[in-house]
């Protein structure tokens, strides 16, 4: 069993990481493609089993900071299946776009929608946190949640992010994050290592994406590390707030 520590480092501007694999960022994304590609209609599933259900509160407390209201854009990057997007309309949110790079995502949560007759209150579109095919100050929330931990170059996303948020924006990214306490450090390594990929395996056929994502969790930064690079990439007023002992972290900052 791999020992809980925070194995983040900065990499060269043309390395990264794919788990616990050193690869080039074209790489990375291609691969990341695979594992999505690989999981689409299982997705969801997945995550009721991974998490005991735990993300539908993790991501009710997000929408709850957010306080949306029906003059906001919101931009769910990384967006999945729309979740996020569709639980900020009906929390009272104006209108949403789910930014994803991977089509088979896309069109799972597309097909979702419209089996629960929802599909009017989203528009999707197919891009790269790393290069979104939208103007600058163009939305007026960014969320990213469980999603930049995929991406090449985070500070790259953050960037980015702060292009096409309004000055007056806020910005949050809901992640997997580092436990504090070393108990359920220890007993969440264990489940992690052992009963995620046998459940990857047996649910959605995918042993190796499951590994990917438990390992990509242990290569994301600690939760003071993206404060800081949030502020290098321009956000003000971050903070972060812990949940489940530090398990998921909400991370927020404003475009001032
Ligand atoms: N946000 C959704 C949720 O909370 O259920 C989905 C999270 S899922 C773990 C991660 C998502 O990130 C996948 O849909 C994947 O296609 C997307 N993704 C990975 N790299 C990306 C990138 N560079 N730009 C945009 N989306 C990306």
């Amino acid at each position: 069993m791999k020992k809980i520590k925070n194995l983040y480092q900065d990499y060269r501007q043309d390395r990264t990481h794919f788990g616990f694999r050193d690869v080039s960022w074209e790489e990375k994304s291609s691969l990341v493609g695979n594992v999505f590609d690989s999981v689409a209609y299982r997705y969801d599933l997945m995550n009721d089993l991974m998490s005991g259900g735990m993300h539908r509160l993790w991501k009710a407390s997000l929408i709850d900071q957010m306080r949306p209201r029906d003059n906001m854009h919101l931009l769910d990057v990384a967006g999945g299946t729309g979740d996020i997007a569709s639980r900020f309309c009906r929390a009272g949110g104006g209108w949403a776009t789910v930014c994803d790079i991977n089509h088979s995502m896309i069109t799972a949560g597309r097909d979702r929608a419209i089996n629960h007759n929802t599909a009017f209150e989203v528009r999707w579109l197919a891009g790269d946190a790393e290069r979104l095919p939208l103007p600058d100050r163009a939305v007026d929330i960014y969320t990213i949640a469980f999603g930049l931990r995929n991406v090449s170059r985070l500070e790259v996303a953050l960037e980015e992010a702060w292009r096409v948020l309004r000055p007056g924006g806020r910005f949050f990214c809901l992640e997997f994050s580092w436990v504090a306490s070393p108990l359920i450090s220890a007993l969440y390594d264990r489940f992690s290592y052992t009963m995620i990929p046998l459940l990857g395996r047996f649910v959605a056929q995918d042993q190796a994406a499951y590994r990917y994502l438990v390992e990509s969790i242990r290569m994301f930064p600690t939760q003071r590390i993206l404060v800081e690079k949030m502020k290098a990439a321009g956000f003000e007023r971050v903070g972060y707030r812990n949940m489940s002992g530090g398990i998921v972290a909400i991370h927020d900052g404003w475009r001032l």
